[in-house]
C-alpha cells in the first residue's frame, strides 16, 4: 500500500493544537489588525470618558471660587472647559462605535471561517463517526459554542480591554483630588474582586461549568431525537411521556441550573453590595476628614465629586466580572470543539490511482464497531462481486449485511483484510474518486429543501437540466413532477408539496441514475418498499442497474431469486454463497432459510384464497 498522509484537521497543521486561554487568543486573534485596532480605540474612548467629569468638576469649582464675585471668572477658560466636556464626551462615544465597528467585523468573519473549518472537517469525517456523535451535539457546536466566540470578539475583548483601563483610570482620577477619599473609594472594589476570585477561582467551579455544559448538550440531543420521533409517537398512539428521555435531560439541566446559582448566590450578591455602593465607604471617611479640614468648600465639592463618581464606578467592574464569566463558558466550548476538530479525518493516499474494471473483491475482511469492541460485525469474509452481476446480501438481521456493504464507500476502515475494486485497494484510491465511482442508495430517502430539479442534481452537480430531466424521465418521475405545481423547480417541503413514498423513492434512483456510478450498493427495503409504486420503481431500477456492479442488502428472499450470486452471512461471518438453485440443492443453511420463507408465503397465499373466513385465534 502507499504512503498514507492525513489532512490537515485545523489551523495548526500537524503541530499540537493550543488549548486553553492560548487558543482562545490565538482564535481571537486571527483578524489581529481589526482586533488591536478595536481594542486600542476602546482604551483611548474610556480615557476620554473621563475628560466631562473632570472639566465639569473643575467649572464648579471655578464657580465656588469666585461665588462672591463672579466677573472674576475668566470667559476663554470657562468656554474651554465647556468644550472639553461636550467634546470629550462626543470623541469618547464615536471612539467606542469605531472600536465596535471593528471589533464585529473581526467577529463575523471569524466565526464564519470557524464554521465553514468546522463543517468541511465534519464532512470529511469517516461515517463511523457520525453515528457516535449525534447531531444535537454537533448542532451545539456551530450554533452555540463557535457563536460565543462571536460575543468574545466583538464584545468582550474591547470590553475588557475597555474594563481594564477603566479601574487604571478611576484610580488616576480617584486620588487626583484628595488620595485619602480615592483610597476610600478603591478598597471595596479591590474587597469585592478577592471575594469573586475566592469563588471562581474555586476547583468546584470548573466541574460545575463542566457538568452544565455536559447537561446542556445531552438536553439538546434529546430535543433532536424527540422531534424526529413525532411521526412515531403519532403513529403508535403515545402520549408526550413516552419520552422520558427529554424529560429528564430538562429536569437534569434544570437542577444544575438551580444548583449552579445557589452556589454562587452569595458571592455575587455581596459582590453587588459592595460595587454598587462605594459610598457607604466614602461617607465615614467624608465624616471623619471634615473635622480637621480648612477649606470647607473644597472638601465638601470633592466629597460630592467622589459621591456622585462612585456611582458610576460599578458599570466597568460588573462588566469585568461578566468577560471573566463568559470567557470560561467559550473555553469550555471551544474545548468540544477542538476535540471534533482533532478527530483525523478519513487518511488519504500520496499516490491515488484509479480503475477501469469495477468488480468489488472482499479479501478476509473483518470489521468491528469502536463501541462494540467485544464483538466483531464482521469476521474474515471473503467473496468477489462480479461487474454486470447482481450480487444478494442476505442473513438475519444483525449478521453484518449493511456493515459490510458500508465497507465498500470507506464510510468505515476495515479492521483487518482489504477491500478491492478492480483489483486496487480502496485506501489506494483518493476518497473523492472511491465515492464517485459508487453510489448508494439508502433506505432512509433523504430530500432537500431545494427545488426537485437541484435535489436530483446532486448525483452531478456538472450535469445541465436537461440530463436531470432524462434522468428524471428513466427514473419514471417525470410524470410526478409535471404535476407538481413549479415542475422541476418545485421547492420540496413546501406548502401544498405532498410527495408519496415511492415518489420519494423514484426521485433518489433519478439521482443515482445521473451519477451514473459502476458500482451500485442498494438496500431492497428501497426498492420494494412500496407496492403500489412497484412496478415504476422495479423500472426505474433496470435502467439504474444496468451494466454494473450491484450490491443488493436483501431483506426478503423472493427478490434475490434472481441474482447472479447470493452471499448468506450469519453473525458476521459468510458461511455459503452461490446461485439461488445452487444453494437450494446443497441443502445448507439458505435452503433452510428458504423452506421457512416458502412456508411463510404459502401461509400467506392459504389466508388470501379464503378471505371470508377469518383465522381464529387457537
Ligand atoms: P444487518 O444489516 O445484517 O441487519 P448490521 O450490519 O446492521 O446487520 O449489524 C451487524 C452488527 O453490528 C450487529 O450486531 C449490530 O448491532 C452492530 N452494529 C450495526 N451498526 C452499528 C453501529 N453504528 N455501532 C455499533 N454497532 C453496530
Amino acid at each position: 500500500m502507499n504512503t498514507i498522509t492525513a489532512p490537515d484537521v485545523g489551523t495548526s497543521g500537524n503541530k499540537p493544537r493550543k488549548t486553553g486561554m492560548a487558543r482562545l487568543w490565538e482564535l481571537a486573534l486571527r483578524k489581529k489588525l481589526l482586533v488591536i485596532t478595536s481594542c486600542t480605540l476602546s482604551v483611548f474612548s474610556v480615557a476620554i470618558s473621563f475628560s466631562p467629569f473632570i472639566a465639569i468638576y473643575s467649572l464648579i469649582r471655578e464657580l465656588v471660587t469666585h461665588s462672591a464675585d463672579l466677573s472674576g471668572l475668566d470667559p476663554v477658560f470657562m468656554t474651554k472647559l465647556g468644550w472639553l466636556a461636550c467634546g470629550g464626551a462626543a470623541t469618547a462615544i464615536l471612539l467606542n462605535f469605531v472600536a465596535l465597528m471593528c471589533s464585529h467585523i473581526a467577529a463575523f468573519t471569524t466565526i464564519y471561517q470557524l464554521k465553514l473549518d468546522f463543517t468541511r472537517h465534519v464532512a470529511a469525517l469517516p461515517l463511523g463517526f457520525h453515528s457516535e456523535n449525534s447531531t444535537g451535539k454537533l448542532r451545539k457546536i456551530v450554533d452555540d459554542n463557535i457563536e460565543k466566540l462571536e460575543g468574545f470578539i466583538a464584545h468582550q475583548l474591547p470590553d475588557l480591554v475597555g474594563s481594564i483601563a477603566m479601574p487604571v483610570c478611576t484610580l488616576a482620577v480617584l486620588f487626583l483630588f484628595d488620595w485619602r477619599l480615592g483610597l476610600a473609594s478603591f478598597i471595596p472594589i479591590i474587597l469585592s474582586y478577592l471575594l469573586q476570585m475566592t469563588a471562581f477561582g474555586a476547583k468546584n467551579a470548573q466541574t460545575f461549568l463542566n457538568k452544565y455544559q455536559d447537561s446542556l448538550e445531552e438536553m439538546n440531543n434529546a430535543a433532536v431525537e424527540y422531534v424526529r420521533g413525532i411521526p412515531v409517537i403519532k403513529a403508535f398512539n403515545q402520549t408526550i411521556y413516552s419520552f422520558r428521555r427529554f424529560h429528564q435531560t430538562i429536569k437534569t439541566y434544570g437542577t444544575f441550573c438551580l444548583n449552579y446559582t445557589m452556589e454562587f448566590e452569595t458571592y455575587m450578591e455581596v459582590f453587588l453590595l459592595i460595587i454598587n455602593h462605594v459610598y457607604l465607604f466614602l461617607i465615614p471617611v467624608i465624616i471623619v476628614l471634615s473635622g480637621g479640614v480648612s477649606d470647607y468648600g473644597t472638601f465638601a465639592l470633592a466629597s460630592c465629586f467622589y459621591l456622585v463618581f462612585s456611582l458610576s464606578l460599578a458599570t466597568p467592574f460588573i462588566k469585568l466580572l461578566y468577560v471573566a464569566q463568559n470567557g470560561r463558558m467559550i473555553l469550555n466550548g471551544i474545548e468540544r470543539m477542538d476535540t471534533v476538530l482533532n478527530t483525523p479525518p478519513l487518511l488519504e493516499t500520496a499516490a491515488p490511482q484509479t480503475v477501469s474494471e469495477y468488480s468489488v473483491c472482499f479479501d478476509r475482511v473483518s470489521f468491528t464497531y469502536h463501541d462494540q469492541k467485544e464483538i466483531a460485525a464482521v469476521q474474515d469474509v471473503s467473496f468477489s462481486a462480479r461487474q454486470g452481476a447482481i450480487t444478494a446480501l442476505v442473513g438475519p438481521s444483525g449478521s453484518g449485511k449493511s456493515t459490510l456493504a458500508h465497507l465498500i464507500p470507506r464510510f468505515y476502515e476495515v479492521s483487518a483484510g482489504a477491500v478491492r475494486i478492480g483489483g486496487v485497494d480502496i485506501r489506494d484510491m483518493s476518497s473523492e474518486y472511491l465515492l464517485s465511482i459508487v453510489s448508494f442508495v439508502f433506505q432512509d430517502v433523504f430530500l432537500f429543501k431545494q427545488t426537485v430539479a437541484d435535489n436530483i442534481l446532486i448525483g452531478d452537480r456538472h450535469a445541465g437540466r436537461a440530463a436531470a430531466v432524462e434522468a428524471a424521465q428513466a427514473a419514471q418521475c417525470h410524470e410526478f413532477i409535471m404535476r407538481l405545481p413549479d415542475g422541476y423547480d418545485t421547492v420540496i417541503g413546501t406548502k401544498n408539496v405532498h410527495l408519496s413514498g415511492g415518489e420519494r423513492q423514484r426521485l433518489v434512483i433519478a439521482r443515482a441514475i445521473l451519477k451514473n456510478a459502476p458500482i451500485i450498493v442498494l438496500d431492497e427495503a428501497t426498492a420494494f418498499a412500496d407496492p403500489e409504486n412497484e412496478r415504476n420503481i422495479q423500472k426505474a431500477f433496470e435502467t439504474l442497474m444496468k451494466n454494473k456492479t450491484v450490491l443488493i442488502i436483501a431483506h426478503r428472499l423472493s427478490t434475490v431469486r434472481g441474482a447472479d450470486k447470493i452471499v448468506v452471512l450469519d453473525k458476521g461471518r459468510l458461511v455459503e454463497e452461490g446461485t439461488h438453485n445452487a444453494l437450494v440443492k446443497a441443502g445448507g443453511r439458505y435452503s433452510r432459510m428458504w423452506d421457512h420463507y416458502s412456508a411463510g408465503q404459502n401461509w400467506s397465499i392459504s389466508r388470501k384464497e379464503a378471505p371470508d373466513s377469518p383465522v381464529k385465534p387457537a
